[in-house]
């Protein structure tokens, strides 16, 4: 019988050392021997599968890449030193001079930027599609498109993306689906039951949790990923030993800890969403969030990130953030301490502001990455920036 998700996230273990560990030990070592000159001869050869050369691969690495496979349902991955990392190295292995990339125009900031100022450095092209229009998307298509790229939920606007209808039409037109999980997490979302190709992760989010390591991964099909293999073990962008080590170890308590995350971010949404304060609040999985339903078609939580609009503009935005005590004003999500994040300023700040409007990222935006701590010390906190 199949293990449930929390078992394999704890029992998917490479094999022990000589010595019987039961915890999976470090592996920080460069390199790996050969027993002998054949040994030698054939592991180059790639007639046996081992370890070489930790740019190629390592222990620790493997152990998890074989755990994010299992929770994603997935043949095979590579494991990067960060999500960005995964992402170009995605794009940079399946593309050629001349590819077109279709992507959800709500993506996250530095993406964005890869497709609009470097990849065009190589001649590959994009457009956007708006996410409420999937019919557009059909439309976009051109002789040269060989991906369509999107986030759900998105940053930082957790808008939601019917998986489903964006499988069937990379299906008909034998685009290769690569979808940004990041948001989600493989415990609340799995891409690939909807008809991904691809799932891509910054576990620079909620994999690690705890705000320590950078690290991103990209899983899918066989003959995917050894594309990206090939490219990737030529180019260096791979995870270290160290930082494999600690997300495989987090991923031990990934579910506990979305289960709280989630349960948070639900009852702050709600509070925000009474407040006279607040113009708008957004969390998939509030009744008023546009996409409620496919929400809860696609996703077991609503997520760790909520988005609001403080009332009275940029100026009570920068008041509200002023006042903030206990949250931390920084970048990052999917932390164990929660984050306010003003990303007109910061994440998104390289968009134009015609690009921000088109993604609904207004100079009062407000993305919370709701934490680990109390609930009523969170509520607290926003409610005394608020006043
Ligand atoms: C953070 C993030 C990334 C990039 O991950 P890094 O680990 O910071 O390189 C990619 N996609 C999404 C949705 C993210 O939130």
């Amino acid at each position: 019988m199949e293990k449930k998700f929390e078992t394999k996230a704890i029992r998917t273990q490479i094999e022990r050392s000589q010595f019987l560990e039961h915890s999976v030990p470090m592996y920080l070592t460069s390199s790996f021997v050969f027993e002998d000159a054949e040994d030698m001869r054939a592991s180059f050869a790639e007639e046996k599968e081992r370890n070489i050369y930790s740019r190629y691969s390592n222990p620790n690495s493997s152990e998890f890449i074989e755990k994010v496979c299992q929770m994603e349902g997935a043949e095979d991955g590579f494991a990067f030193a960060s999500g960005m990392a995964a992402v170009f190295s995605t794009f940079a292995a399946l593309l050629e001079s001349g590819d077109h990339i279709l992507s959800a125009r709500s993506i996250f900031g530095s993406t964005h930027t890869l497709l609009t100022q470097f990849l065009p450095k190589w001649n590959i092209g994009h457009s956007y599609f708006k996410i409420d229009n999937l019919d557009e998307i059909e439309q976009l298509i051109t002789p040269k498109t060989k991906v369509i790229y999107a986030e759900s939920p998105t940053n930082p606007g957790v808008d939601v993306l019917d998986l489903e209808a964006l499988g069937k039409i990379a299906k008909k037109h034998r685009l290769i689906l690569i979808i940004d999980n990041c948001f989600a997490s493989p415990y609340l979302q799995q891409p690939i039951k909807f008809g991904a190709d691809l799932v891509i992760h910054s576990g620079t989010k909620l994999m690690d949790g705890q705000g320590r390591v950078l690290g991103g991964i990209t899983v899918g099909s066989k003959a995917l990923i050894d594309k990206i293999y090939r490219f990737s073990r030529i180019t260096g962008p791979a995870l270290s030993p160290f930082n494999a080590w600690i997300l495989s170890k987090s991923l031990e308590t990934l579910g506990l800890r979305v289960d709280r995350h989630c349960a948070n971010a639900l009852q702050l949404a709600e509070f925000l969403e009474r407040h006279k304060n607040v113009n708008w609040v957004r969390y998939p999985f509030l009744k008023s969030h546009p996409k409620y339903e496919i929400a809860k078609k696609q996703m077991k939580l609503g997520g760790c990130v909520v988005a609001f609009e403080v009332a009275g503009g940029l100026e009570a935005g920068r008041k509200f953030f002023d006042a903030i005590q206990l949250l931390s004003l920084s970048a990052n999500l999917g932390d164990s301490r929660s984050i306010v994040t003003h990303p007109a300023s910061t994440t998104h700040s390289k968009l134009s502001i015609e690009e921000r409007t088109a993604v609904g990222i207004t100079d009062g935006m407000v993305r919370v990455s709701v934490g680990l701590e109390h609930i009523d010390d969170i509520i607290d906190d926003i409610a005394q920036a608020l006043k």
